[in-house]
């Protein structure tokens, strides 16, 4: 397949271990108003920006619990929960190895992320070998119009790597992600949950071009 262009990469749950943290401040939120949250929504919400799945929650407890909290109200149940969870994320397995293969070998990358510049800088505290990887797509960035799974986010991060997005690769791990990397014309691996059920749930909502990986040191770069 000769080697990419450039990486683009994923954050949550692709680079670091943040899923579990931000399925359990959803559920906390959502059952401060009265609703469970089901293994399927909290899948349903990966790889979208906070004011998106925040819509999403509030049109869920608006529908089984008839109470209609604002988005701000949930927002700000979840938000603390979320601030202290998630500077407890660790790396993916084989993600550091990963960006130090890309920088060993002069491969420009991206992070190309639904969490907006705040978040990122509060997840990444902990993890300087993340520095490596200087371009960045938030999910508020100033020139993006659609988050995932618009491919958008994508475009902007191939646009400003000065590569065309066909000659990148994208690493996923959300079917929101993987299809906007795939609209977006990346090569497309997505990092499969390691739990069989919600694996089973993501593979059936990918795009059918995209490559699955059960562990991020299964790419080879070249
Ligand atoms: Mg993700």
């Amino acid at each position: 397949m000769g080697s990419p262009a450039a990486c683009l990469f994923d954050l949550d749950g692709l680079l670091l271990d943040t899923e579990p943290l931000h399925s359990q401040a959803w559920l906390q939120a959502a059952s401060a108003f009265g609703l469970t949250l089901g293994p399927d929504q909290l899948l349903a919400l990966r790889g979208r920006r906070r004011l998106d799945c925040a819509e999403q929650v509030r049109q869920w407890i608006e529908a089984a619990a008839g109470e209609v909290p604002s988005v701000e109200a949930l927002l700000a149940v979840r938000q603390p929960i979320a601030e202290a969870l998630l500077p407890q994320a660790l790396p993916m397995p084989g993600a550091i190895s990963l960006v130090e293969a890309c920088q060993r070998r002069g491969i420009p990358m991206a992070l190309v992320t639904s969490s907006s510049r705040s978040a990122v800088a509060l997840k990444e505290a902990p993890h300087p070998w993340l520095a490596s990887i200087g371009l960045r797509v938030h999910g508020d960035d100033p020139e993006l119009a659609m988050g995932k799974p618009s491919p958008d986010p994508f475009l902007l991060a191939a646009r400003r790597l000065q590569v065309e997005a066909s000659t990148c690769w994208a690493f996923e791990d959300s079917p929101a992600g993987a299809r906007a990397a795939t609209a977006a014309g990346c090569r497309v691996y997505v990092l499969l949950p390691a739990d069989g059920r919600d694996r089973a749930v993501v593979r059936a909502q990918l795009p059918a071009s995209c490559l699955t990986l059960h562990s991020l040191d299964q790419v080879q770069l070249a």
